[in-house]
């Protein structure tokens, strides 16, 4: 249910309001709008036939939400949300670049691709410290370790942090030392870790499933949300298909469908939505003109001997040129 102010409602009003859904035994969840508030009301409806809202002052009227997820939809919040990852801003007007090594692989490495992406113009840093490996035996990656490499890259370079979560005992690890916790397509579904980053104060970078519905995708949004964190990005990554001349099949469907459902930003990952570095470029391209904030790319100096992902890596001047192709893309469409 979601329950709609008056324009001009008064502080007193929305908080008697709040303490009302509480009283029967609800969880407001508050959105504020530049023109009105809006409260999102979860648990179980029924009493609110017993004991209306619509009748509480200030309250404008009180919406059932039909669709699965209530938080995540445009109904609960109609303008586009912009999710601030300490000053870079995701889902306004500007694209955003995130870019690095699949896997933190070395500190000199890093630091490397980290003067390189910046000077391209990528605003944030992105590299896996803990690997989500199909084999055991493959690298999993330096950890803690890697934490440190990519902090030192970022504030060195003045760029953002973006690193993947694997494991809810290591959230206030990741805390520490980065700017925005990425929840891999493998974890979307991973639901005690969705309700753990749900409760943290740090933007999240929510993957899609490889065989997620976007509904599914949606919903595993609405637990994040749920907690109190609404600071989420969503993220098209490619999902399996028959297909088999590409890694997944990166579904550009999806970034309308969900701009059009939810208020969420969404960006778009052409390194994994295609498994070869060739297709990176057009996909990237393909992925703003469809309507998405943003893309994140993986970028290693030498793909060859890269320790994950080395097939769909750009070399730091390829993904240069994409940064320019792209903000032409972005101009024609209205982003800047
Ligand atoms: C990654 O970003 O390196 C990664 C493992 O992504 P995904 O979860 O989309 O496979
Ligand atoms: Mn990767």
């Amino acid at each position: 249910m979601i329950i709609v102010l008056k324009p001009n409602a008064t502080k007193k009003q929305v908080d008697h309001v709040i303490a009302r859904i509480k009283e029967l035994g609800l969880k407001p969840m508050v959105s504020k709008g530049t023109e009105r508030t809006i409260i999102g009301v979860i648990g179980p409806e029924d009493v609110l036939r017993v004991q209306p809202l619509e009748v509480v002052p200030g309250v404008e009227k009180v919406m059932p939400v039909l669709k699965p997820y209530k938080l995540v939809s445009r109904e609960f919040t109609p303008e586009p949300t912009i999710v601030d990852v300490r000053g870079v801003k995701i889902g306004g007007k500007a694209v955003v670049f995130m870019a690095g090594p699949c896997s933190v692989e070395s500190r000199e490495m890093l630091s490397d691709i980290a003067k390189s992406v910046k000077h391209a113009g990528a605003q944030i840093l992105r590299g896996g410290a803990f690997k989500p490996r199909s084999s055991p035996y493959s690298f999993q990656g330096l950890g803690e370790e890697g934490l440190k490499y990519l902090r030192e890259a970022a504030d060195a370079t003045g760029l953002r942090v973006v690193t993947e979560i694997l494991d809810v005992r290591d959230l206030q690890l990741l805390e520490r030392y980065t700017d925005m916790i990425q929840v891999g397509a493998r974890n979307m579904q991973n639901f005690e870790l969705l309700k753990e980053v749900g409760q943290s104060k740090k933007p999240i970078l929510l993957k899609r499933g490889l065989s997620a519905t976007i509904t599914e995708f949606l919903l595993a949004a609405e637990y994040i949300l749920s907690q109190g964190n609404f600071n989420v990005v969503l993220c098209e990554r490619g999902i399996r298909t028959f297909e088999t001349l590409t890694r997944f099949t990166l579904d550009l469907n999806a970034v309308p469908i969900i701009k059009q459902l939810s208020h969420l930003p969404v960006v778009v990952d052409p390194s994994h939505g295609t498994g070869s570095w060739e297709w990176v470029l057009p996909m990237a391209r393909a992925g703003i003109a469809a309507g998405a904030d943003g893309l994140i790319i993986e970028v290693h100096p030498n793909p060859e001997i890269a320790k994950s992902d080395g097939p769909q890596s750009l070399l730091p001047k390829k993904f240069t040129t994409l940064v320019n192709e792209v903000q032409r893309i972005a101009a024609v469409v209205g982003r800047a």
